[in-house]
């Protein structure tokens, strides 16, 4: 008897090699199993006779093998398996290239079931490596209806994971369904056994959307509850309130080389009138890239100092950090602002403090494992702000840069580390370059205030963009090679890190190798990638921040934050392989400064149509524009998957599903009200669901 917790390497026909490749796709046991998801279907509903066949269709056809063979073909390297199969109306020959086995795991006079599409050569109708299956009794799981496709793992194909599902779908009935009764009944979802069993196995497309309804009606609703719950404990505790000096704040901005954009001010003001009321800010700051987020963040961390507490503002990766560092010293120090740079490496920690200083002498070392009490009025740095380890003397403003996503135990460590008495909380600022819709950000976030910078600063020229066939490509270098005479820099991006022979895409290695050897010999040429040590990743930040190194060739690691004014070229190599709103974010890394910018988009060789999308960069300069461009091109699938990064991961749902997420909402605030009404906490009325949302909690922060 098999259960949920039955691992894996027990079921029928796995072996422990095969058990060890599961295992790569994080499946142990049989629940796991459950809960690996198909991410599409293959739709092979449509039974026909061999007679009825047409040309292009993709079908199910069931017949007896009649002949049965492997050949050499003797030009090309290559094994072909050909069969004869018929029924009583006709027969149909059906080829499959370099899968030998075949002929052996068939044999003449077998009844086999064939998906696949019909295509026809000179001989007439073919079938060209259709999924096959023997036929027994009962509805086949890989040729049949309508069949899942799972996301796979070298060594392990699709019709062993069906085989396996089929063995243990029963058993979702044991999945434990947290989710309350009434709101099941309410909004007329389907009982999680259920939803399980129809999404591995729909019999048809409705089966599917019930069940998607259902999943992801589930990992909305945790969100929304979790929001909600941070929301209500935020409005239980109070916030240090920060007065707003109008003449320094003033002075400040006058010290700027610019004046501020309009919504530059409306957003500073929303801020600064928030942060001087006694409950704890929480809001979402929304601006295109290169829109100046930094610079209204900087302007309350400002105000936060004047008012005599600490602000600190969080980036997701070292290297923004020492760029934001760099800044914030630049701007705030001559107003005499402290301030500190803390990313968890030794090296780059930069306390002002005393308290570290001591420590430091006192025990050189390891100070990293020491208590650090930070000093600096404003401290800039990564997620190794939050430590148990690293405290705040008063902590009145917390920034979060290009990162939506901020657990409950982020925030509990911030809260116990802020310095502040217990009841008290920091007020919170998100920034992002996200373009979503505010109808959207709202129901999203049901748990902050939005702030919209919606116009980029005045003196910016559009940055010109081209979509460059190879044939280009020189006159593309010689016009770079012209650029960085006049002192301009260059990004070039990849899609790889490492050359494969697979994807065929361009990779950083080869192409630094090529710039820097071949074309640009005379040029200084350096490269970043994510796998480099945090350390050599600054040193060449730095280089190419001080003009050391010209062109930079990286992966998307400088996709979010990464100013350099003095960049006015953005290479795109492979463009077609990422998403419109991504590429937006890549060219919104050049034309920053005074100087005019281009971006050079060089599709793959393999582009075919996705050049006729690329062009839509050629014609706007509007992120939201560019993703709902990216929607008509590619699809839901792909957009939101792009778009979803940096956000909680949704399997399911999908992020711009508005009817669902507004119905999730909803359904939370019941159920928040209702724990307000009887004062009690989540676990005491719903155990089953306060349970889930911690395991939720914990999965989303591992991701
Ligand atoms: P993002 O919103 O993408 O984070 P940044 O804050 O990095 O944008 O700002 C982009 C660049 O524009 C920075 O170099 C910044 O100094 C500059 N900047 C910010 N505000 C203005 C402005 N009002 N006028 C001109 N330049 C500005
Ligand atoms: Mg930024």
């Amino acid at each position: 008897m098999y259960t949920l917790d039955t691992p894996i390497s027990r079921l029928d026909r796995v072996g422990t090699a095969t058990a060890r490749k599961l295992k790569i796709l994080g499946l142990d046991t049989v629940r796991d199993l459950l809960w690996h998801l198909p991410f599409r279907y293959e739709d092979f509903s449509q039974q026909k006779t061999i007679n009825d066949l047409q040309v292009g269709e993709t079908v199910n056809v069931t017949g007896d093998i009649e002949i049965l063979q492997n050949k050499r073909s003797p030009r090309r390297r290559l094994n072909i398996t050909e069969a004869l199969i018929s029924d009583e109306t006709g027969q149909l020959r059906v080829v499959w290239f370099n899968q030998p086995f075949i002929a052996r795991n068939l044999k003449v006079g077998d009844k086999i079931s064939l998906a696949g599409k019909v295509s026809e050569d000179y001989t007439g109708m073919v079938m060209t490596s259709p999924t096959y299956e023997k036929v027994y009794a009962g509805q086949g799981i890989h040729t049949q209806g309508i069949v899942p496709i799972y996301h796979l793992t070298s060594g392990v194909t699709e019709k062993q994971l069906r085989f396996l599902l089929k063995q243990v779908i029963d058993l979702a009935k044991e999945l434990e369904d947290w989710l309350p009764a009434e709101i099941k009944k309410r909004e007329e979802l389907l009982e999680m056994s259920e939803a399980i069993r129809l999404i591995h196995f729909p019999k048809t497309q409705a089966d599917i959307d019930l069940a998607k309804r259902r999943l992801g009606f589930d990992e909305l609703f945790l969100v929304q509850l979790q929001a909600q719950l941070i929301r209500e404990s935020l409005e239980q505790s109070s916030a240090p309130t920060v007065k707003f000096d109008e003449d320094a704040t003033k002075q400040f901005v006058q010290s700027l080389p610019f004046d501020l954009t309009k919504a530059q001010r409306q957003a500073a003001w929303e801020i600064i009138k928030d942060l001087e009321k006694d409950r704890p800010m929480a809001r979402l700051l929304e601006g295109d890239v290169g829109s100046g987020k930094t610079l209204v963040a900087l302007m309350a961390l400002f105000n936060a100092v004047k008012a005599g507490y600490q602000g600190t503002l969080m980036v997701p990766t070292a290297i923004l950090a020492n760029q934001h560092y760099e800044t914030a010293k630049r701007l705030l120090e001559p107003f005499g602002v402290s301030v500190g740079l803390w990313t968890g490496s030794r090296k780059e920690n930069r306390e002002v403090g005393i308290e570290n200083r001591e420590k430091a002498q006192k025990k050189a070392k390891n100070l990293y494992s020491e208590f650090s009490i930070l000093n600096s009025d404003v401290t800039i740095g990564t997620q190794a702000l939050i430590q148990p380890t690293v405290k705040f003397k008063n902590l009145a403003l917390v920034v979060i840069d290009e990162q939506h996503r901020f657990g409950v135990e982020q925030r509990k460590m911030l809260l116990a580390n802020s310095g502040l008495s217990k009841d008290m909380a920091p007020h919170l600022l998100s920034m992002t370059a996200t373009p979503i819709p505010r109808s959207l950000a709202l129901a999203l976030y049901g748990d902050l205030d939005i702030s919209i910078i919606n116009e980029l600063p005045a003196n910016r020229k559009p940055i010109k963009t081209k979509v460059v066939t190879e044939k280009e490509r020189k006159t593309a270098y010689d016009f770079i090679r012209n650029q960085v005479k006049e002192g301009r820099q260059v990004f070039v991006i990849c899609p790889l890190i490492d050359p494969s022979d697979v994807s065929g895409a361009k990779s950083v290695k080869e192409e630094y190798e090529k710039l820097n050897k071949e074309i640009f010999p005379d040029i200084s040429v350096e490269m970043l990638h994510g796998k480099m040590k945090a350390k050599e990743k600054d040193e060449i930040m730095r280089r190419f921040q001080n003009r050391v190194a010209m062109i930079l060739v990286s992966t998307s690691v400088i996709e979010v934050g990464v100013d350099v004014q003095n960049a006015t070229i953005m290479v795109i190599e492979g463009a077609d392989r990422f998403g419109l709103a991504q590429l937006h974010q890549f060219r919104g890394r050049v034309g920053r400064g005074e100087h005019q910018s281009y971006c050079f988009l060089f599709p793959s060789e393999d582009a075919g149509q996705g050049i006729r999308r690329l062009k839509a960069m050629e014609a706007y300069n509007d992120g939201f524009m560019l993703s709902k461009i990216d929607l008509k091109f590619r699809g839901p699938g792909e957009v939101y998957g792009t778009l979803q990064k940096g956000f909680f991961q949704l399997k399911i749902a999908s992020l711009f599903d508005l009817p669902l997420m507004k119905m999730a909402k909803a359904e939370a605030e019941i159920v928040v009200e209702e724990l307000k009404e009887k004062q009690q906490r989540l676990e005491n009325i719903y155990p089953g669901l306060a349970d889930e949302l911690g395991n939720w909690e914990r999965k989303v922060h591992l991701e």
